[in-house]
């Protein structure tokens, strides 16, 4: 270990303690989304917490459309004028499967709760990491911008959409890192990702007068077949990017995984409808992969002369940095430094917020404690030494891109 980092360690050591108490107090804030409430009380002990360390603070209220309870982005500062380094994350949480989860377990070294690894424990780091940075004189010619977003476990168009639509995030940044659980990877690439929902409108008839009926059920049936097609296409469409070996490489399309329709079982049904979720790899056109699923359900619809529409729910841009990009280069020597084994890059088989600030041309990654297989489950958890060292690495990151 260099001098540099035993000094980042001496400081963090002390208040590992602290740490757990406050991700105690994090989880205990129940930020289930959807439907997205007790965010406003969660956006305030973060900046009550963000001042307590020594770090400049602000809510910023959202302005846009939103059915989200009393959401703020939370911004932090630590330093001055100068090189921008970015930490970003997000205080919601999935919804839990036990009202249970939202009081933290400690058990043999380890964190249990929800959000504790995705990613109330990122913030944590990412908050004492800054404050390290800080105090320890490490910020250098600049300064680290923290943005804490409250949606990102619905599409997040609310949250950092807001940074985006105002200017917020300024594109001459050194490079972005949000600690989400990456395990002991650095996540470099991230799937895109568009959702579609599929709707048929046809004639009700009573089973007796069933031929008078316009049956949407069968044309849904007829349009599903080449998107079901399209999905086993895609899914033989590897990446270049590096995975985890047990992670698929394709590109995934879930096909029907919500459906309805209809109002009896004797009843010619007028109504259908059908979901359509992607998550595509960084190497394909999102515009392009759009439009042939558009097509491929209206030239499916018009064989069987079915009325159809298609709504765009979602369509986020995949991200990508290169490995080799001087600042991944640079979070890999920081992993190294702290974990003392060389760090991997991997492709984030799900969608990063990343992409906000990968579309602007910052450098953009995923590190942080915690793991990805667990993170959405009964059994969420984060390793409270991990939580440490991942402060620790954040800390060197700053000293090492704003010197
Ligand atoms: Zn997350």
């Amino acid at each position: 270990m260099s001098a540099r980092s035993d000094l980042v360690a001496a400081w963090l050591e002390p208040r590992a303690e602290e740490m757990v108490d406050f991700l105690t107090r994090l989880v205990a804030e129940p930020t289930e989304n959807p439907p997205g409430t007790g965010l406003g009380r969660c956006a305030r002990l973060l900046e009550e917490e963000m001042r307590r360390l020594g770090l400049e603070a602000e809510l910023v209220e959202i302005t846009g459309p939103h059915t989200l309870e009393e959401p703020f982005i939370v911004r932090g500062t630590a330093g001055e004028e100068g090189k921008l380094l970015y930490f970003h994350g997000h205080y919601d949480v999935v919804p839990v499967q036990d009202r249970g989860q939202f009081t933290m377990r400690r058990e043999g070294g380890k964190l249990y709760g929800r959000g504790t690894a995705d990613m109330k424990g990122g913030i944590v780091s990412m908050l004492y990491g800054a404050a390290a940075a800080k105090e320890l004189g490490l910020t250098g010619n600049g300064r680290i911008v923290i943005h804490l977003v409250p949606d990102e476990e619905t599409g997040s168009v609310v949250g950092a959409g807001h940074l985006r639509e105002h200017g917020m995030i300024d594109p001459s940044a050194v490079a972005m890192v949000t600690g989400e659980p990456s395990g002991t990877s650095i996540w470099n690439a991230a799937r895109g990702a568009i959702s579609l929902k599929v709707s048929f409108e046809g004639r009700e008839a009573h089973v007796g007068q069933a031929a008078f009926g316009i049956n949407t059920f069968a044309h849904m049936v007829h349009v599903a077949q080449p998107l079901l097609a399209y999905a086993e296409e895609m899914a033989a469409r590897p990446t270049g990017y590096t995975m985890d070996p047990d992670d698929p490489t394709g590109s995934m399309v879930v096909v029907g995984g919500l459906s309805g329709g209809g109002s009896n079982f004797n009843v010619v049904p007028a109504d259908a409808w059908f979901t359509v979720d992607s998550r595509f790899n960084p190497e394909e056109d999102l515009h392009a992969e759009l439009e042939r699923m558009q097509t491929l359900i209206r030239d499916a619809a018009a064989e069987v002369d079915a009325k159809v529409t298609v709504e765009v729910t979602q369509f986020q841009p995949p991200a990508g940095t290169p490995a080799d990009h001087p600042a991944g280069a640079a979070l890999a020597a920081c992993v190294e430094e702290v974990r003392g084994e060389p760090a991997r890059f991997e492709m984030c088989g799900g969608i990063l917020e990343n992409r906000w600030y990968d579309q602007l041309g910052i450098p953009a990654f995923g590190y942080g404690a915690g793991r990805l297989d667990v993170s959405h489950g009964p059994n969420e958890h984060v390793d409270e030494q991990e939580l440490i060292r991942t402060a620790a690495v954040y800390a060197l990151y700053a000293a090492d891109t704003l010197a």
